[in-house]
């Protein structure tokens, strides 16, 4: 399966609160083109209630670059809904992620499962187990079947080296599709794929 190393599907910037000051849209840019990036999305985390959007957006499409994605990621409420203004959510490339326990396995799978069937989702974020639970055999299968009737990605990500190689074997297996996901809060992570240089090799080539 083809996996592009100049692609980056998941990167922050300065407009939440815990990013360096200096990963501005401009500086991320630069970055990503001196590296060599062919395609990267900007996706930062939105909640329903952040009042910075549209400047975030007026600074993006300026650029007017073809090779940028726009977008945001999102929280993956209990209930299964995600933590974006509607008005973004179908427009917008949306990475869908959980932040925070559930410490509930069927509370966490119901959630994870409307959030897979929400149309205006594009990726889910970060895939991977709580600590008091993991998945079996069988909740990985239907988990996969469900993420490729509804067409979703499920990104490999740099930060979290999620889905674990036990997930992403079942995925593969049954036809999921996978892209590569820094997750960089700095500038040197973007683009920077070495920590999931193992799970990249397995999909590649297995
Ligand atoms: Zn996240
Ligand atoms: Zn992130």
């Amino acid at each position: 399966m083809e996996l592009n190393l100049n692609e980056d599907y998941h990167i922050h910037s300065n407009f939440n609160d815990h990013s360096p000051e200096n990963l501005s849209i401009s500086n991320i840019v630069t970055q990503a083109e001196k590296i060599g990036l062919k395609k990267f999305a900007i996706t930062e985390h939105v909640r329903k209630t952040s009042d910075w959007v549209p400047q975030y957006l007026d600074q993006i499409e300026s650029l007017k670059r073809e090779n940028i994605i726009v977008g945001f990621e999102a929280k993956i409420l209990p209930d299964g809904s995600i933590n974006c203004p509607q008005e973004y959510m179908g427009n917008y490339f949306i990475i869908a992620s959980f932040h925070g326990l559930l410490k509930d396995k069927q509370l966490w799978l119901k959630a994870l499962e409307t959030a897979i069937q929400n149309p205006d989702v594009n990726v889910i974020g970060h895939l991977g187990p709580e600590p008091t639970f993991d998945l079996n055999e069988d909740e990985l299968n239907n988990l996969a079947k469900l993420i490729v009737s509804n067409e979703k990605i499920v990104e490999i990500n740099a930060k979290y080296h999620w889905p674990l190689l036990s997930w992403l074997k079942v995925f593969k297996k049954n036809g999921v599709k996978f892209h590569l996901s820094s997750d960089a809060h700095s500038l040197t992570e973007i683009g920077n794929f070495e920590k999931i240089k193992d799970l990249i090799d397995f999909v590649k080539n297995e």
